[in-house]
């Protein structure tokens, strides 16, 4: 069966893993070609091609975005999803922990698209997907860091979609709630009580549960792909209610 993707290029930074590795399979299976940057891409399952890349480390950026263009013959789509969490409000992290993260969730965004431009432009259907968060629309406890990263991606996603409207390649992100996948197993492991927290975000979901990887992998894909050709500057929320809806409390 040929699909839209067939013959396309996409390339997904943190694909090893959680959402990057769930998008990366879901364009495989659709017929694209699908290099996966991360720091760690030797479990990376074929037929992905797995390479090595620090989205904080310009060159290595460079290196493996040429590399999967040449060895598919370009880029046809970039998918910044390569990030990291932080804990705390403005008092419990150091300037240091402020540089480390924004450098990989906001300037790798930028490294990787500025790698991946040459090639875009010479593609019919380029798109580039930012993996922003529900922490960029919403006011989350104990996430002013990674928030201020989230929020700086999705105003990075409207400046980037207008500079490179007029070269026909859209750009638009992803805002996910929270999504079950290793990150939060990371997270509810290091919980006092990880039931009791596991249950209390699943709570904080409208739909009562965690959202997927593979739900998030769909909403990418469609933005990324040639059917949403008119769509551009948009941030879809993929977080279960979380950030529109606005409930009453349920009768007991
Ligand atoms: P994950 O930890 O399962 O996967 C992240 C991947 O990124 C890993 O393979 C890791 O090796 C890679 N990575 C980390 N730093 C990197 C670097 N410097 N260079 C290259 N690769 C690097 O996490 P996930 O939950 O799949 O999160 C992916 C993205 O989704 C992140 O940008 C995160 O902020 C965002 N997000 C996650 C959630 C959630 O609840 N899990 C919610 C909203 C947004």
């Amino acid at each position: 069966m040929s699909s839209d993707f067939d013959g396309l290029t996409a390339v997904v930074t943190g694909g090893a893993s959680g959402i990057g590795l769930a998008t990366a399979q879901l364009f495989s299976e659709l017929g694209a070609n699908v290099a996966v940057l991360d720091l760690d891409p030797a479990e990376v399952p074929r037929p992905l091609l797995g390479l090595r890349a620090d989205v904080a480390d310009d060159r290595s950026v460079r290196a493996a975005v040429d590399t999967a263009a040449e060895i598919f013959g370009g880029i046809d789509i970039l998918v910044n999803n390569a990030g990291i969490g932080a804990a705390g409000t403005v008092e419990d992290n150091d300037d240091d922990h402020w540089h480390r993260v924004l450098d990989i969730n906001v300037v790798g965004v930028v490294r990787a698209t500025r790698a991946a431009l040459p090639h875009l432009r010479r593609s019919a259907y380029a798109g580039i997907v930012n993996t922003c968060s529900i922490a960029a629309t919403a006011g989350l406890p104990q996430r002013a860091l990674y928030s201020a990263s989230k929020g700086a991606v999705l105003a990075l996603t409207l400046a980037m979609a207008a500079d490179h409207v007029h070269e026909g390649i859209r750009v638009n992100c992803v805002n996910p709630g929270t999504v079950d996948t290793p990150w939060v197993d990371r997270l509810l492991g290091s919980a006092p009580d990880p039931a009791a927290e596991r249950a209390a975000l699943n709570a904080r979901q409208p739909t009562g549960r965690l959202v997927s990887a593979r739900e998030v992998a769909a909403a990418i894909v469609y933005l990324a792909g040639p059917g949403a050709g008119s769509v551009t500057g948009t941030a879809l929320a993929v977080d279960g209610g979380m950030a529109g809806l606005r409930l009453r409390p349920e009768r007991q």
